[in-house]
């Protein structure tokens, strides 16, 4: 996902540039915004993204879709006129304007897909996922596993609501 800003650098502060996102993994749609700033360019994204994850329930490997959206200043190293080297970002972790005016906002995106992944994602809501006795996979078949809760007091409860019913 690499953008040539080398026009954009040699525009006036605010000037703005907006893109679409062609489908790359794990991206399959969205749009980007490029605004300069006075030190580098401004990157607004809006991406909906495929992620891939195990199901918290049974284990399977599955994928979902999840929407990643942020902004990122991405800071100019080289002088776009003079090739210059510009004094180095204050910020050691920020994002950078490659030495040929190009922006990859790959691993911004991989970054915030992170952070937009499901901390326990299920292949499906009613996933039943995998028998604590047996470990058989419940969504592929039963078992015969007494699976009822060991406490009798629900059992005497369960008791209780028939004689009522
Ligand atoms: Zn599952
Ligand atoms: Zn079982």
């Amino acid at each position: 996902m690499l953008f040539n800003v080398s026009g954009l650098l040699r525009s006036p502060v605010g000037a703005v540039r907006r893109y679409t996102l062609e489908p790359e993994r794990p991206v399959h749609g969205g749009n980007v915004e490029l605004i300069r700033t006075p030190d580098g360019v401004l990157v607004r994204c809006e991406a909906d993204v495929l992620l891939e994850g195990d199901c918290a329930r049974c284990l399977a490997p599955f994928g979902y879709p999840a929407h990643v959206s942020f902004e990122e200043i991405f800071v100019q190293q080289v002088d776009v006129v003079t090739g210059r080297r510009l004094p180095a970002a204050d910020d050691a972790e920020a994002f950078l304007i490659s030495t040929n005016h190009e922006i990859d906002i790959t691993e911004a995106v991989r970054q915030y897909s992170e952070t937009a992944a499901a901390m326990q994602p299920l292949c499906r809501p009613d996933c039943p996922g995998i028998c604590p006795v047996c470990g058989q996979d419940l969504s592929m078949a039963t078992c015969t596993c007494d699976r009822a809760p060991a406490d009798h007091r629900w059992a005497a409860l369960a008791g209780l609501r028939q004689a009522n019913g």
